[in-house]
């Protein structure tokens, strides 16, 4: 019984899927697959498929709080599973593809998924991994080839008719479960609630986050297994969108569909748009005309942000962590905004953007934790988050990963400006520490991608004797591209403090990425672990 004079309503996700099959009933859904075959549905559908696969999960004997593993990229099929296994009370653990064998063994048998339902694209990884996961009763192929002995999707949620009333869950009881990458031990696993989950979506709507509408037309590129998309399927059924799918990341087919389906609004890491730029660069096309890019997961580059924003989009650089929901901060137009000049626009949006509201945000100091930074554009520390998609505690772990103020620090370093702007410089394991004082190594990379022979770079901190640490810049040049290491200093000299220049450039073929596509700077630590600076 409540209190208050107002209803109760817990904050469960089955609202969301009820809310959009009720007010955006055939708002399509459209897919393209990984075979180049393209099926349409709508929220309508969505809801009606997730009853069936509630039912499914059900008869399979799954009770409230198993867990279910998707091992799949992005669909329709994916977004009915998202609503399906919340609604019967389920976790869905949404594994990422590209982690390595041990990590996915580790993962599946930490998290005790009873169902594994997968992409026929993953069946190899599928075929090797069976017997290292014991636990596992039942798997179930998203998208079945015509040859297949084993269990399809579509017609396994096809013997159900579909009535089924969501279980009364608890807010505060689970519905997703994503493991972090785990550049260091095991990955770590995040669970999401009920509640979290709502708040989060119910936040990414807002004009100062996804600005949603009904008339938006989203293409997330970010999968549906890395943090839970950004929390983007919650908040596109909360506001009814249309979204187009694709179960492939090539920049022909990204292109195809963001021009064939009217798409205003799109998400992903950086590196999404820079293998489009060089798709429409090599056949002289335009690129589509967003309303909206929300770029995020790594630092977007100022050039990037430029291009989109000269082409009439606004970029929504984000910053946030699978811990952390994922959104913590968005950029959006700032209140001195239309007094800026362009130039000024891109400088702002090259930091990560302000807080929406239910996050706060904090600095201390790197040496010190115990002081507080001030919010003036100048200091950088630690990055501290609180709110209520923030993380509390890792999955199966005793103690809370928050201190006794609720404050969860993120491992990040970085800045906050006096209008609430936020502006990441590091991660604090990869900060460079030259006599006393620390270098940006997000910094520096920034500056040297935007030279146009260099297609990556990644800075780290050498040993030195008399600064402890200097940076060494590795690049990796563009197809056929020529470049010294002096340009590449020279370029980079009016970009930063002459202290910050690199001791050195060194060329390489190719700079190591981690499971969710970011430069792995624990692995090019490793691969450089005899090298010594000149004067070292
Ligand atoms: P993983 O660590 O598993 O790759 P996460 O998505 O949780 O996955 O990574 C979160 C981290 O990514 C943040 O702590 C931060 O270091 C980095 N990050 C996210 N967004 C940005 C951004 N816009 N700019 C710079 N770094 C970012």
């Amino acid at each position: 019984m409540s209190l208050g004079a107002m209803q109760d309503w817990s904050m469960r996700v089955a609202h969301v899927i009820d809310h959009a099959a009720r007010e955006a009933p055939d708002r399509e859904i459209v897919t393209h697959w990984a075979d180049g075959s393209e099926t349409r549905t709508d929220w309508a559908g969505i809801h009606r498929d997730a009853r069936k696969m509630a039912q499914a999960l059900q008869a399979l004997g799954l009770k409230k709080g198993d867990k279910v593993a998707s091992l799949a990229m992005n669909h329709a099929r994916h977004l009915v599973s998202w609503f399906g296994v919340a609604g019967m009370g389920g976790v869905l653990h949404t594994c990422n593809p590209r982690l390595f064998e041990d990590q996915l063994e580790y993962i599946v048998n930490h998290a005790e998924d009873r169902v594994m339902i997968y992409d026929a694209a993953f069946q190899p990884i599928i075929d090797k991994m069976r017997d290292k996961w014991p636990g596992v009763e039942h798997y179930i192929c998203f998208d079945p080839p015509e040859e297949f002995d084993g269990v399809g999707f579509e017609d396994w949620i096809g013997e159900q008719d579909g009535d089924f009333e969501w279980l009364a869950v608890d807010e505060r009881d689970p519905c997703m479960i994503c493991y972090t990458s785990g550049t260091t031990g095991h990955p770590k696993g995040v669970q999401y609630e009920h509640r979290s989950t709502m708040l989060h979506a119910i936040a990414g709507l807002q004009p100062a986050a996804f600005n949603f509408s009904a008339s938006s037309v989203m293409l997330p590129v970010v999968p549906m297994f890395h943090a839970a998309s950004w929390g983007l399927p919650y908040a596109g059924a909360m506001a009814g969108i249309k979204f187009v799918f694709s179960a492939v990341n090539d920049p022909a087919v990204l292109d195809d569909l963001m021009k064939r389906e009217g798409v205003t609004d799109s998400a992903g890491v950086p590196t999404v748009w820079l293998a489009h730029f060089h798709y429409a660069d090599a056949k002289g096309i335009e690129l589509p005309k967003l309303r909206a890019a929300t770029i995020g997961g790594s630092a977007a580059p100022r050039f990037m942000i430029e291009r989109l924003m000269k082409n009439g989009t606004r970029v929504q650089h984000a910053w946030g962590m699978t811990e952390t929901s994922p959104i913590g901060t968005v950029g959006g137009p700032t209140a001195d905004w239309d007094d800026l000049t362009f130039e000024q626009q891109v400088d702002k949006t090259m930091k990560q953007g302000r807080p929406i509201f239910g996050v706060e945000l904090r600095t201390v100091d790197l040496d010190d934790p115990t002081k507080v930074l001030p919010r003036d554009g100048t200091s950088s520390g630690a990055l501290h988050i609180r709110g209520p998609w923030v993380l509390k505690r890792y999955f199966k772990t005793d103690e809370d990963a928050i201190d006794a103020e609720g404050w969860f620090n993120t491992g990040d370093v970085a800045i906050l400006h006096p209008d609430g702007t936020m502006q990441i410089t590091d991660r604090t394991k990869d900060v460079i520490k030259s006599g006393g004082e620390w270098i940006s190594s997000v910094e520096l990379e920034n500056a040297a991608v935007g030279h146009p022979a260099v297609a990556e770079a990644a800075a780290i901190g050498m040993y030195h004797p008399k600064w402890d640490e200097r940076p060494v810049l590795f690049v990796v040049r563009k197809e056929g591209a020529e470049c010294s290491a002096e340009e590449v200093v020279n370029f980079l000299s009016d970009k930063v403090a002459k202290w910050w220049l690199p001791d050195a450039v060194e060329f390489v073929d190719d700079i190591p990425h981690t499971a969710t596509g970011k430069i792995s700077k624990k692995d090019l630590r490793d691969r450089f672990g005899d090298y010594k600076l000149a004067d070292a």
